[in-house]
C-alpha cells in the first residue's frame, strides 16, 4: 500500500485500554465488539483523538506494542472479533489467494471473466497480484500497463470487493480516504443484484 498507515501505536494509555476492553464481550472464543461496527464491513470501530481506526487494529496494537506490518486478518472469518490470538499479520497478496479460495466477498462476480463490463480477466487481476510490490510502491505503474485506475489497485489488493457489492462510494483505510473512479461507481451500480 503506498499510503502509510497512520502510527497511533504512542497514543495507546492504560486508560485508553481500559476504555477499548469495556466495549469487548470476551465470553466466547471470538471476542465480539459491541460498540459501533463499520457500516458495510463488519469491523468495529474505535475512536483516538477523534480518528475512527478498525477496533481489531486497535486490538492487535495494544497488545504488542506496534503497528502491524501490513494487513490484519482474522483466522476466525469473524470481522467484529477483536480477540487478539485470532488476529494474524498477513501480506495483499496473501489476502486476496485466501479470498479466492474461500470463494467469499463476490470476487468473481464483480472482476470475474464472465462479467459482461469487467475490465480485466482473471489472469490480469493474478498478474496485477503478482507483479505489485509496497517496495516500489508501483500500483500507479500498474494502473497505467492494465488500463485502470490506481483505486481499482487498491481495491484488488484490499480484498474490498464487497463494499463495491453494496454500492459504496468511498471507504477509507485507517482514515486515508480512497477514491473509487467515477466510471467504475456506475458500472458497479449496474451489476448490483
Ligand atoms: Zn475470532
Amino acid at each position: 500500500m503506498t499510503r502509510p498507515c497512520t502510527d497511533f501505536s504512542h497514543l495507546i494509555t492504560d486508560k485508553l485500554k481500559e476504555r477499548f476492553w469495556a466495549k469487548v464481550d470476551t465470553r466466547g472464543g471470538c471476542w465480539l465488539w459491541r460498540a459501533s461496527l463499520a457500516n458495510r464491513f463488519g469491523y468495529g470501530q474505535f475512536s483516538i483523538n477523534n480518528k475512527v481506526y478498525a477496533a481489531h487494529r486497535v486490538s492487535f496494537v495494544i497488545t504488542h506494542g506496534r503497528m502491524p506490518k501490513d494487513l490484519l486478518l482474522h483466522i476466525c472469518d469473524n470481522p467484529p472479533c477483536v480477540n487478539p490470538a485470532h488476529l494474524r499479520e498477513g501480506s495483499y497478496k496473501e489476502n486476496v489467494h485466501d479470498m479466492i479460495a474461500k470463494g467469499r466477498a463476490g470476487y468473481h462476480k464483480i472482476i470475474g471473466e464472465k462479467n459482461g463490463n469487467s475490465k480485466l480477466s482473471d489472469k490480469a487481476v493474478k498478474e496485477i497480484i503478482e507483479k505489485y510490490d509496497p517496495e516500489k510502491k508501483n500500483a500507479p505503474a500498474l494502473a497505467k500497463e492494465y488500463n485502470i485506475t490506481p483505486s481499482l489497485i487498491y481495491m484488488i489488493l484490499h480484498g474490498q470487493r464487497r463494499r463495491y457489492l453494496t454500492g459504496a462510494q468511498e471507504y477509507t483505510i485507517d482514515g486515508n480516504k480512497v477514491e473509487i473512479d467515477e466510471r467504475y461507481k456506475v458500472e458497479i451500480k449496474k451489476n448490483e443484484t
